[in-house]
């Protein structure tokens, strides 16, 4: 058996199509285009790449989005005042803080900055009060990624209510908030993290496993139940020829892009579990776009509901 690959890209571009018409009128009637302000702080190659497709991706959509930079040295305090700036701003609906900060910013660096995104204005759907109102399963800005994972399962008519739903990995912007929303649509979920004994027994009890550890190929066959959907949330960029010969087969894509580009980018998730999975994500091309997708959706709804 071989899995259903899961096209996230496809997915990410029937969404981005849907957007168009509503930004539209937006528009129309708002006499300025849904505004999003963006922040980069320092020069991180893999944050340099992720805004530059979020810029990308909002200007196609017919969004109005402005990049903020600071360099990795700049205090804390000029970033939370670019962050006053945009939540007193009339054309920014919503606001995005690329993350990670640079260390020097401080450990509660990012805290800071989220608490002080006004929820309405909070595309990422990070701040604790947005958090909360996903608690309580009401309506709110969530994540991207999450809700993407959620668009994708729905869009490719995997059956979410009464699954048995796995999830490795609890963090706040990933794990959390995918436990939430599949809780709410009435699956039975199980997470799991480092400290979870008998990790692979467990996650072989999914009919749908989502990985999201930031561990390039920990998920092998003997994790996966015959038939069950898998997610793979992972981005890991490999460098090292002995882990892309460990992991990716000869005469492969992945191996391919590795030779030209010397390095590729591989998810949570060996290839080898397309053997036995009945769907899976690919990494790149999963839930990556869909990411995006979901923070330009945030943005038209955050500004629909800022204008009434
Ligand atoms: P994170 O904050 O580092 O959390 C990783 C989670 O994995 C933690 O809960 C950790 O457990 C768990 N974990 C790590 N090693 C484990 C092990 N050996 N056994 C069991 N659990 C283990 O990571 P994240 O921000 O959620 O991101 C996870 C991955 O998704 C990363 O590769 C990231 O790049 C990717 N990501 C992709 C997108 C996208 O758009 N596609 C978006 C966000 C993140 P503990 O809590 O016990 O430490």
């Amino acid at each position: 058996m071989s899995a259903r690959i899961l096209d996230g890209a496809a997915v990410a571009r029937q969404i981005r199509a849907e957007l168009g018409p509503a930004v539209a009128a937006f528009a129309a009637r708002a006499g300025r285009p849904p505004g999003l302000g963006i922040v980069l702080v320092g020069d991180n190659p893999a944050s340099e790449i992720y805004v530059r497709n979020k810029l990308k991706a909002a200007g196609e959509a017919g969004l109005r989005a402005d990049l903020s930079r600071l360099p990795a040295t700049a205090p804390v305090a000029d970033l939370l005042e670019i962050v006053e700036r945009l939540n007193r701003s009339e054309a920014h609906d919503g606001i995005l803080v690329q993350s990670p900060l640079p260390q020097a910013m401080g450990s509660d660096a990012e805290r800071r900055v989220f608490d002080l995104i006004r929820p309405d204005k909070d595309v990422d759907g990070f701040h604790p009060v947005n958090v909360g109102r996903l608690v309580q399963n009401r309506a709110t800005l969530v994540a991207g990624t999450p809700s993407g994972i959620i668009e994708l399962l729905e869009r490719s008519n995997i059956t979410i209510a009464g699954a048995r739903v796995v999830i490795i990995g609890r963090s706040d912007i990933v794990g959390k908030p995918t436990a939430l929303l599949l809780l709410h649509r009435h699956a039975t979920v199980t997470m799991c993290h480092s400290r979870t004994k008998n990790l692979p027994r467990v996650a072989a009890e999914a009919d749908i496993l989502v990985v999201a550890m930031g561990r390039p190929a920990f998920v092998t066959k003997a994790f996966v139940k015959p038939g069950a959907t898998v997610i793979d949330v992972g981005v890991n960029r490999l460098t090292d020829r002995a882990d892309v010969e460990r992991i990716l087969a000869a005469g492969s894509k992945g191996r391919q892009d590795f030779e030209e580009r010397g390095s590729v980018l591989v998810g949570d998730v060996h290839p080898e579990v397309a053997e036995v999975a009945g769907a899976l994500t690919p990494v790149p091309g999963g839930v990556g776009p869909l990411t995006i997708a979901m923070l330009l959706k945030n943005t038209l709804r955050a500004a629909q509901e800022r204008a009434g």
